[in-house]
């Protein structure tokens, strides 16, 4: 039992997951490299959770919700702060 690669599905679709497997940042235009381990995920749940769409993110396209317990999300899922 291990958190290096299993498989999930995202949107109806099996996609490997886990940080042993390499991909690039899923916002357009960003090709930053990163794996598809919980740190990279938007939401808190493989394969999306109500908050989260299950995206995979780096450092710069990810970012720290304000609500505890809901994980870091992409800049399509994070509440925007009110002005
Ligand atoms: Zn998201
Ligand atoms: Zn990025």
């Amino acid at each position: 039992m291990g958190y290096a690669s299993y498989e999930i599905y995202r949107n109806g679709e099996k996609i490997q997951a886990g940080y042993s497997v390499e991909t690039v940042c899923e916002e357009a235009s960003c090709e930053e490299q990163i794996d598809r381990g919980l740190a990279h995920l938007c939401g808190e749940t493989p394969g999306g959770d109500e908050h989260g769409c299950g995206g995979y993110f780096c450092g710069n396209h990810l970012y720290m919700s304000l609500t505890e317990g809901i994980g870091d999300l992409c800049g399509r899922c994070v509440t925007p702060v009110p002005a």
